[in-house]
């Protein structure tokens, strides 16, 4: 998915802008990026973070930047920051999203325009020169940023850095957050508000959708105001994001504990003791456990000193490796025992698969799961989710293949946990994955989980529904 994080200060800027960013490594594997504006131009360095942590990579350069400046990002696959030169002046570049609609925008910039794109990468041209170019067609970044927003499917969070300062553009339909921090002389913006308590920065605004501000350190002005339509993620509160942030003023942690609460209230078994396979699963099973009343334990560690993250290398193979190798298997909790695990979502299942095997492998006497979110039934059309996986690979596809031979032209009763086809979607899942019991989320309790109302959140992987 990818995460951003600009800055703007009377003093240099460098280690808040180096810390800041870094706190966005959860959020993607394979680039990270700095740039920063300095009395004689645009310093920026872009570097593969796919086997080594962004600070390692960056800590070197870091004495050659000196700036009141800056925007950093972590990237699932495109080169960023970039930097361009065009009638709008110099500037630097990040986004986060999926301009799912690039091929058709960018045939139409070649055509009509007679424009070309130097950044070839991962098959295709590099989204952030894109963006980019959609800005320039315009006469101010204001303009060119809403020419951005009205142009793609998908979504676009972006951060503009010029000699001036920071523009801050948010999706139209805020599928991404942008949050705005301050403290004295320096204001910033953030992906994740998790980069903000050790900095020194306290949230200031959450930005709405399709808001636009431009941030100096003499202050921040709102350039467009925010659109009354809201579609955020859902998934960041289940999985992506990372515990310490909050987006539109609710904290992930406190989110998950609730959707743990609300697996506790169906469904219960008797069982010894409740888990969450680590990391986002452990904030749901924290939850189930003081709903349930049933003590929480780690029968799985994480082995975090040196194994890579593995939320999603390109490599399935090297995901699974990864995976395996991270989760130490605690045998004196598990032998003899009935527990059950919340997971944040099950997506191909595979991974599972093999870590339940291995509960019972350890003597495990039942193995229970509730995942904290409904069945994935559609691929995410809106962010870089599902870059690595077809839709038909979601473990809920295959089930509905298995029961029905093929796929139903409709698939909504597979979206309504009272239908008998949800029902035999959710034990077939059951019996692939070995389970004593699986019971899934309820999509309206996830969502007073999160505590939006529904409409101003975007649920497409559970139940197909997109905003008029
Ligand atoms: S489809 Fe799912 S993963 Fe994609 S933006 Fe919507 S809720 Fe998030």
């Amino acid at each position: 998915m990818g995460g951003f994080f600009g800055i703007a200060s009377w003093d240099d800027c460098i280690a808040d802008l180096f810390y800041g960013t870094d706190y966005h490594s959860h959020l993607g594997t394979k680039r990270g990026g700095l740039a920063v504006r300095q009395k004689d131009g645009f310093v920026r360095v872009i570097h593969n973070i796919e086997n080594a942590q962004f600070r390692s990579k960056f800590d070197p350069d870091l004495d050659r930047m000196h700036s009141w400046a800056g925007i950093g990002v972590i990237s699932d696959f495109d080169d960023q920051p970039l930097l361009i030169r065009s009638h709008l002046g110099d500037y630097a570049i990040v986004t986060v999203g999926a301009i799912k609609n690039a091929a058709a925008l960018s045939e139409d910039l070649f055509r009509k325009r007679g424009l070309h794109f130097t950044e070839i990468g991962a098959g295709g041209i590099n989204p952030t020169e894109l963006a980019a170019t959609l800005i320039d067609q315009e006469e101010s970044f204001e303009a060119g940023i809403r020419n951005l927003q009205d142009s793609i499917e998908g979504s676009c969070s972006v951060l503009i850095l010029t000699e001036k300062g920071l523009y801050a553009g948010r999706d139209k339909w805020g599928r991404t957050p942008i949050v705005l921090g301050k403290k004295a002389g320096n204001f910033a913006v953030t992906s994740e508000t998790c980069a903000f308590p050790n900095l020194g920065f306290e949230v200031e605004k959450y930005l709405g959708p399709g808001e636009i501000l431009f941030i100096s350190p003499e202050g921040c002005e709102q350039k467009q105001a925010p659109g009354d339509k809201l579609q955020i993620c859902a998934f960041l509160w289940v999985y992506y994001g990372y515990p310490a942030s909050s987006y539109e003023g609710i904290n992930v942690e406190d989110a998950r504990n609730r959707c743990g609460a609300f697996l506790a209230k169906h469904n219960p078994v008797p069982i010894d003791f409740v888990a969450g396979i680590p990391d986002s699963g452990v904030g749901h099973g924290l939850g189930y456990a003081a709903e349930s009343g049933v003590p929480f334990k780690r029968p799985f560690v994480k082995y975090t000193p040196t194994w890579a993250r593995s939320f999603m290398p390109q490599s399935q193979g090297v995901r699974d490796l990864v995976a395996r190798m991270k989760l130490i298997p605690i045998g004196d909790l598990i032998k003899g025992k009935k527990f059950l695990f919340c997971e944040d979502s099950i997506v191909r299942g595979t991974q599972l698969q093999d870590t339940i095997q291995r509960l019972y492998d350890c003597g495990a006497l039942e193995v229970h799961m509730r995942p904290a979110c409904p069945p994935l039934v559609f691929g995410c059309k809106f962010l870089n989710f599902s870059v690595s996986r077809s839709e038909m690979d979601l473990a809920a596809r295959r089930a509905i293949r298995e029961i029905e031979g093929e796929y139903p032209a409709d698939l909504t009763d597979y979206t309504r946990e009272d239908t008998d086809k949800y029902k035999a979607m959710e034990e077939r899942i059951r019996q692939r994955l070995n389970l004593t019991t699986l019971k899934y989320q309820h999509l309206e309790d996830l969502v007073a989980a999160i505590g939006l109302p529904k409409e101003r959140l975007c649920t497409y992987c559970w139940d197909g529904v997109e905003p008029d």
